[in-house]
């Protein structure tokens, strides 16, 4: 796809979405971390209907650790992978209180080093916490971004280093934000919405469904 038509793409995602929001609910960042670590294979809303409980008992490391395990998997117990998932926030808040003062560190390194965080909420957390141009590779922006035609890429780790290079730094933060939004309202996996879809004229997906 050509740089022209992928600006024209961007800005009329800008146009009509200026400052999209993520549909994760959270009033702090280690909220945010928590959030995106439980929703690996659950949906934004079942992890904002148990997160809006768990915060209410427990919303830092130390109250966490304090609730303890068992008590940590019950209340997450609704979500995919549960067992793991409250193993891993456990374990990273272990971390985050001996090495970094309880806080979300801001790097893709440390932020990997956390149990339950992989490179795609790394980039989550870096860009939409600490408002870094990174481009978080998730189901839906490989799949959006390949449909249309902007990159032609077979890994998510691919995706994300061609995208890196071709999106203009001016339009780098909130690109996640933009595709998510897209890919899970518009341009679905099995039945994309193409008769409604602003972008229409300009993606390459040979079949459209008008
Ligand atoms: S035209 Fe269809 S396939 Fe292309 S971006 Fe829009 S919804 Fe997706």
């Amino acid at each position: 796809m050509s740089n022209d038509k992928l600006n024209k793409i961007l800005l009329l995602f800008s146009k009509v979405n200026p400052k999209p929001k993520m549909e994760l609910k959270f009033s702090s960042d280690f909220e945010l971390l928590i959030s995106v670590i439980l929703s690996a294979q659950s949906t934004d809303r079942m992890v904002n209907k148990v997160t809006k409980s768990l915060y209410g008992i427990a919303n830092t490391p130390v109250s966490i650790l304090s609730m303890g395990l068992h008590s940590l998997r019950e209340k997450i117990k609704q979500l995919g992978l549960f067992n793991k998932k409250s193993v891993n926030i456990i374990n990273t808040c272990i971390i985050l209180i001996n090495k970094y003062q309880g806080r979300v560190p801001n790097n893709m390194t440390d932020l990997q080093s956390l149990p339950g965080v992989g490179r795609k909420t790394a980039n989550v957390i870096l860009n939409c916490i600490f408002n870094k141009n990174v481009i978080a590779v998730d189901t839906h922006v490989f799949r959006v971004c390949n449909r249309i035609g902007i990159i032609q890429e077979k890994t998510v780790f691919d995706a994300e280093m061609r995208l890196l290079k071709i999106v203009p730094e001016s339009f780098k933060l909130y690109f996640h934000n933009w595709f998510v939004l897209h890919g899970r309202y518009v341009c679905s996996s099995k039945l994309p919405k193409c008769s409604i879809c602003l972008i229409s004229h300009l993606c390459k997906f040979k079949h459209k469904r008008m």
